[in-house]
């Protein structure tokens, strides 16, 4: 590995640039610039970066494939970043082979599973990207009910894999979020409250980790390990492999949304405020404040019951009594209509920031808050996932997921598309949120630009001098380090 100026561009990018259809640049014959983890330039041997590409089952990419461009993004419209190398892996092996080059030539890596960070973690500017987009297969097991999905695969492919079953496991809301970020970081979704977090129905995990190793984690097997993905993100490994718990389901479920006048916010968030301590562990609901695109602001309750629908009816007797809805669409209807209606609004390429806090009392005060912040913006809108039920029944330090006992998580966010907006939205969003913050502790890292140290060892409190220490047995060169980022112990 030799250094020199990281603005030389290499021959080979250079004719793969001209003539695409003629070159995998990657077989090309000139050394490659690229950056180390230290953030210094240095220069990949050809030779090298050759026999990675013909080991390899999927393809490696570099600047100039046909592919490379198509490959480097992710779904925040804000990260254009430019990889020296995109290893699209094949399999477990290409993944082993993609790390073992990483850690030997001691580059910058990013780990890509649905590539929905963010603050775009999961790629980098002249470092490897390990790209699982194509390691995206789900595969259940009906009769042990479990799911098995590949470290690349989405939502959406993990609730069509099990649905079919009659079984189901915790999802997110968005269903092209990748399983690899939403799981390691603590994955929140509309089963939360009965089924707990993803995290809590990981069963194992194939963690392919620096040292090239490929280790099944459980809690039998290295339970060290296995408590550290389980919140603490991508940081000790590639996870090629989740095995799932899964649990009966009709999907047929009572679920929809009712919206109000933006003017009965009050009303709607006071009565949440008193009645989510007691729902049952069925209900799922989540308010939210929206502007639409075409003028009217509104106040949402997403619900999900994932029970009994008679039985769910008769819960939600007391929301349905609050203000004057403009429309009720809760009705009995397929769990992926929920799954999925946010898709579009939440589309590949929008320019995306997103401010959030754990919530241990939604209390009157915080009710204040919310009706005075709130920001008339289609831009922006102040959303929640509910916790408690099962998500809380967890001790705090059981997992490496901290908040156990927070009850809701809200959050202001959005998209819009004109990069001339970031800098006014993004302060927009921050001045907004800045008002609930008095009534947050902590955050939900999946959902958190802020990757400072400090905010993240604060973030982790008691679990952070494990985690650490954890990190230090396994990655203590922190190759993996493009994430909320845990460092080695001394
Ligand atoms: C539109 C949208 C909706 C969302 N909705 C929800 C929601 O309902 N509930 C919720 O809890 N969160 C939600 N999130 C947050 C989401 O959980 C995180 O953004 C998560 O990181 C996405 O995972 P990913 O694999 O798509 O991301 P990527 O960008 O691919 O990865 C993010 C980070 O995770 C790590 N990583 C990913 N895959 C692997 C892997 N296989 N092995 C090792 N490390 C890996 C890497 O460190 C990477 O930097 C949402 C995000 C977006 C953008």
């Amino acid at each position: 590995m030799k250094r020199r100026d990281f603005c030389r561009t290499s021959l080979a990018a250079s004719i793969a640039a001209a003539y695409p259809f003629m070159i995998n640049a990657a077989l090309a014959k000139s050394d490659i610039a690229a950056v180390a983890l230290d953030g210094s330039r240095i220069e990949l041997e050809q030779g090298a970066v050759t026999a990675l590409a013909k080991q390899m089952k999927g393809a490696l990419l570099m600047q100039g494939d046909l592919q490379y461009d198509y490959a480097r993004k992710v779904w925040n419209g804000m990260w254009d970043r430019h990889p020296a190398l995109i290893a699209r892996c094949a399999d477990t092996d290409d993944v082993r082979r993609a790390v073992m080059f990483a850690a030997e030539n001691g580059l910058l890596t990013a780990v890509r599973g649905g590539g929905h960070s963010w603050p775009g973690k999961s790629v980098c500017d002249g470092g490897l990207m390990i790209d699982l987009a194509e390691m995206n297969t789900v595969v259940t097991n009906p009769t042990t009910r479990r799911a098995y999905a590949q470290g690349g695969s989405l939502l959406n492919t993990l609730d069509s894999a099990t649905l079919p079953h009659g079984l189901v496991t915790t999802a997110g809301v968005v269903s092209h979020t990748g399983v690899g970020g939403f799981t390691l970081g603590g994955g929140f979704g509309r089963l939360n409250r009965k089924h707990g977090l993803a995290v809590d129905n990981l069963v194992s995990a194939e963690l392919v980790t620096a040292d090239g190793k490929i280790r099944t984690v459980s809690a039998e097997q290295e339970p060290d390990l296995f408590w550290a993905i389980r919140g603490g993100g991508g940081n000790f490994g590639v996870a090629t492999q989740f095995e799932f718990q899964l649990y009966p389901f009709d999907r047929n479920v009572l679920s929809g949304t009712i919206v109000w006048p933006i003017e009965q916010a009050r009303d709607v968030l006071e009565f949440y405020a008193d009645w989510y301590a007691g729902l049952s562990d069925d209900l799922y609901i989540g308010p939210a404040m929206i502007t639409m695109p075409d003028g009217p602001s509104v106040v949402a309750m997403e619900v999900v019951y994932a029970g009994d629908p008679a039985a769910g009816e008769k819960e939600l007797q007391p929301l349905r009594r609050i203000g004057t809805p403009i429309e009720d669409g809760v009705k009995i209807q397929d769990y992926m209509v929920m799954q999925t209606q946010e898709d579009g609004t939440f589309g590949h390429g929008i320019r995306s920031y997103a401010k959030n806090g754990m919530v241990k009392d939604f209390t009157p005060a915080l009710v204040d808050a919310l009706i005075e912040s709130f920001v008339a913006d289609p831009r922006l809108m102040f959303f929640t996932h509910t916790s408690g039920g099962a998500v809380s029944r967890v001790p705090e330090l059981a997992t490496a997921f901290p908040h156990r006992n927070a009850q809701v998580m809200i959050a202001v966010g959005g998209g819009w598309m004109d990069p001339a907006m970031d800098e006014e939205a993004i302060a927009t969003a921050r001045n907004w949120f800045g008002q609930l913050e008095p009534f947050v502790g902590g955050y939900y890292s999946n959902i958190e630009f802020d990757s400072s140290t400090s905010a993240t060892v604060k973030n982790y409190g008691p679990a952070y001098e494990r985690l650490s220490t954890i990190k230090a047995k396994y990655d203590p060169g922190n190759l993996f380090r493009l994430n909320r980022n845990i460092e080695p112990a001394a």
